[in-house]
């Protein structure tokens, strides 16, 4: 029996990375909160559950290679070389880029970084991308060209709640991260959703735009706030350009002509405006409703437009921002396991930032690849003669979570070699030819970044059960029989940590200030936080940013020009409503930890179609019944659950569920242009009985 102790650290999921403290005792481990600023005291049901996590009862315990179709258990020597022999042979035969990874936006910082570096020096390979993609990057991608530098918040979590109003645009933080609820007593909401969401519920104003076609409203707000005379003309003059090019878009999209396209009433558009307006400190934040679309990029940019038209972004007690969802989201983004980027969230095809990660990992900089394929992109390629033959994956659960799921399944299925690590049998390790189970979150050190960009100390409390080892050994173990040094590939996290401080040293997201020693003083670390602060004293970090002007050179923010466009496929007599997607408040992402959690399978255990009484009984359908719901690319069976506050042309279903209730089995991978977000929110459906009654 090991002996009790107790260690402070961060919830396993969300972003908002409460945190905890874990106590093991005979009985077992506990999960207690802390008084930390984002939840002060407060977790949701998935963190006061996530000690079952570790003993869930079909925990990887050792590695698995398929034998005559089946997984069997192997030792780690005859796993890894199965892939490593795998890798070499596809390499040589065709090429490196015959090798992609897949990586997850719940990785530590250092598995982040260290795959990172794996792929494009061990393999050679540029294809390369992550599960964030489908998360964040249309977010991301505005928020860049805006202000010159994506950080989800760039402000504490706390402000929010000195607030006179905060405009949440597609965001259900009351089920996605409820703890964020309590610094929204304060503030008056005004919630954008299709949906009555929880969040919705609480809100001093709803409005519920059909799906796909938030951008219209974002642009009808601002044709408000400029007409009725609430934009800061001085802030616009002074912090701001590109103003004038974007009026001429949302000087098109008056009020009316919004009901019109969005079903949102005038008097609600001029409400929100007013409520904004007149508000001493607002904020605009957006989540995934507002994000995952394929005018995402566009669409996050007309909501940062609205919020610069007021004076917002910027300003102590307002501003802008995006509310990540993934646990490592932000973090996830930075470190280089993105197809496009490098360490210190680097463009990939920016000369001196190959230089100086070049040198920093020791390799020649023109041996470093390119950019590689976007997430979906990369799935889609799989097994096709220009794609990837074999895949690594790592913390991400594609066949469930991925656009298109059936067909990402296919491709998934036609690979030469799968191999995924992960610590639950996964759908997508289900398929692998070879399992590598690791570590979970009390089973290793590490740090994450939450959505405010605050670097936080992930601490081990004890050993994985049976054979399983970190990513980090993983990656090591599989480096050396590459071929590659050892040394290149520390297995240790503050090792790794302390190499990925040098290589985001002067990048946008700089870490090098920030040490295992000072996080575990408790010092608040928000990055950007180089090596030196004021006066060579230690950088205090940078929780607020942009308030001595933005990232561009001239310090000034950018207004967009962006205009709306339809949904990439519309309703038709075959597929007459729209179909969209979230989650639920007992799960998370693809399930396949919450799925494990029998408290948390208790509350949601099957997918359910959320559908207006009128439009079930036109469709056949009554409470509780299970519904075929059928787009272009797939069905999905979902149980019938009947809401007067939907839309009669929306049905919504939650995408944690595996199997023939996959809502991903539905949902459109039409990609952003700029960001490569699919169209996860909005699909053509139709929707009918399962079994004739
Ligand atoms: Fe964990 Fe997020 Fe829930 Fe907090 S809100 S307890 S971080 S899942």
């Amino acid at each position: 029996m090991p002996e009790p102790r107790t260690v402070a650290t961060h919830c396993p999921y969300c972003a908002l990375q409460c945190g905890t403290r874990l106590t093991r005792e005979r009985a077992g481990v506990t999960v207690t909160p802390t008084d930390f600023p984002v939840n002060r005291g407060g977790l949701c049901q998935k963190g006061w559950t996530a000690a079952s996590l570790l003993d869930t009862s079909d925990r990887l315990r050792h590695p698995m290679v398929r034998r005559d179709g089946k997984l069997v258990a192997t030792d780690w020597d005859t796993a890894l070389e199965t892939v490593a022999s795998g890798l070499q042979r596809l390499r040589t035969e065709h090429g490196a880029d015959a090798v992609g990874v897949f990586g997850g936006g719940g990785l530590t910082n250092e598995k982040a970084y260290l795959l990172g570096k794996f792929a494009r020096v061990a393999l050679g390979t540029s294809q390369i991308d992550y599960n964030g993609r489908f998360c964040m990057s249309s977010a991301a991608a505005a928020g860049t060209a805006a202000f010159g530098l994506d950080r989800g918040l760039p402000f504490p979590v706390t402000d929010l709640g000195g607030a006179n109003v905060v405009l949440l645009a597609g965001a259900n933080p009351a089920e996605t991260m409820p703890p964020l609820m309590q610094h929204f007593t304060r503030p008056d909401l005004i919630v954008i959703d299709p949906r009555r969401t929880a969040t919705a519920e609480r809100a001093a104003l709803h409005l519920r735009p059909a799906p796909g076609t938030d951008l219209a409203l974002a642009l009808g707000l601002l044709h408000i706030a400029v007409v009725d005379g609430w934009a800061d003309d001085d802030y616009i003059r002074h912090r701001t350009a590109g103003f004038d090019a974007t009026w001429q878009r949302a000087m098109m999209w008056w009020p009316e002509r919004v009901e019109r396209v969005t079903g949102v009433p005038v008097t609600a558009q001029r409400a929100a405006v007013r409520m904004l307006a007149r508000a001493e400190r607002a904020y605009v934040l957006t989540g995934r409703g507002a994000e995952q679309h394929s005018k995402g990029t566009d669409t996050v940019a007309g909501f940062i437009n609205l919020a610069l038209a007021l004076g917002r972004p910027g300003r102590d007690g307002s501003g802008y921002g995006c509310l990540t969802g993934q646990g490592n989201g932000q973090g996830g983004r930075e470190h280089g396991q993105k197809a496009d980027q490098l360490p210190g969230y680097r463009s990939i095809t920016d000369e001196s930032a190959r230089d100086h990660v070049s040198e920093v990992w020791g390799v020649l900089p023109g041996t470093l690849p390119g950019p590689g394929r976007s997430a979906y992109e990369l799935l889609d390629s799989l097994g096709t003669p220009d794609g990837p033959r074999a895949l690594l994956v790592f913390g991400s659960n594609p066949a469930v979570s991925a656009p298109h799921a059936g067909h990402i399944t296919a491709r998934l299925s036609s690979l030469d070699l799968l191999v995924v690590a992960d610590f639950v049998p996964s759908e997508t390790a289900r398929m692998a030819d070879v399992v590598l189970p690791v570590t979970q979150w009390a089973e290793e050190d590490g740090t994450m970044t939450s959505l405010e960009g605050r670097v936080l100390r992930r601490r081990r409390l004890q050993d994985p059960p049976g054979h399983a080892r970190s990513d980090l050994e993983v990656l090591h173990g599989l480096a050396r029989r590459l071929g590659e040094p050892g040394h290149r590939y520390p297995t240790a996290p503050r090792e790794v940590f302390d190499e990925l401080r040098r290589a985001s040293a002067g990048g946008k997201a700089d870490y090098s200030g920030i040490s295992y020693e000072r996080l575990d003083t408790g010092a608040a670390l928000h990055w950007p936080c180089p090596a030196a602060g004021p006066g060579g004293d230690e950088h205090p970090g940078t929780p607020r940013l942009f308030l001595d002007g933005f990232a561009h050179q001239d310090g000034k923010a950018r207004f967009a020009e962006v205009d709306y466009r339809d949904p990439a496929e519309d309703v038709c007599a075959e597929f007459p409503l729209r179909a969209t997607t979230g989650r639920v408040l007992a799960q998370y992402q693809s399930g396949a930890q919450t799925r494990r959690v029998h408290d948390l399978n208790a509350a949601a255990w099957e997918v359910f179609v959320e559908i207006h009484p009128d439009t079930a009984e036109r469709a056949g359908l009554a409470e509780g019944e299970l519904a075929v719901v059928t787009s272009q690319r797939g069905s999905t069976v979902a149980r019938v659950r009947l809401a007067e506050t939907m839309r009669t042309d929306t049905v919504f279903l939650p995408f944690h569920f595996p199997g023939d209730g996959r809502a991903n089995l539905l949902t459109n991978p039409e990609l952003d242009p700029r960001s490569r977000m699919p169209e996860f929110k909005v699909a053509a459906v139709r929707i009918a009985p399962h079994a004739p009654r």
